[in-house]
């Protein structure tokens, strides 16, 4: 009894979801929509996008502080010491930099150029990649670079490398 009341059951109910949407109704199981954020979540969103909003400001001081800070010692002629120039008496990719700021500040561009010429020339895309890469982490909370962005990372970081090489070699003019 219970076996032949089923099947019959379902075709009604089938039937009554097929009357529904003939009249343009709901059907009788309908499909939950996806849950939406609530004012709630969105005040904690907009809360947590204004702490690292926040805390990107003060990183960014810091930073600004740093490079002040060396650009004040390399005018007064204290130089940034490099642990990889005073243990092997090579100059690392980034030696320079420090001169290369300094004479940036003081708007000379061929001292700056004498000092780190690849720094001097990523500088630009590189402070672009950070600011890009900044903004995407203050909006998600994930540090995640697009497939362009790593490229040209990793660009940067094989033309440093290179460069790292290069400036070693008897041959290389400054
Ligand atoms: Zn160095």
């Amino acid at each position: 009894m219970f076996s032949a009341r089923l099947p019959g059951a379902a075709s009604k109910e089938g039937a009554y979801d097929l009357q529904q949407k003939k009249r343009g109704l709901r059907p009788l199981f309908p499909v939950c929509p996806a849950p939406s954020a609530g004012p709630a979540q969105r005040r904690g969103g907009r809360r947590a996008v204004k702490s690292r909003l926040q805390r990107l400001v003060l990183l960014t001081g810091l930073v600004l502080l740093g490079v002040a800070a060396g650009v004040a010692l390399s005018r007064a002629g204290v130089g940034v010491p490099c642990l990889f120039h005073a243990a092997t008496g090579l100059d690392c990719p980034g030696c320079g930099a420090t001169r290369m700021l300094s004479a940036l500040a003081a708007g000379d561009l061929a001292a700056a150029w004498r000092s780190n010429p690849a720094l001097l020339l990523l500088c630009p895309l590189l402070a672009l990649l950070a600011v890009r890469l900044a903004a995407g982490w203050a909006r998600t909370g994930t540090l995640r670079p697009s497939p362009v962005q790593t490229f040209l990372l990793w660009a940067c970081a094989a033309v440093l490398l290179v460069f790292g090489v290069l400036r070693n070699l008897p041959f290389y003019p400054y």
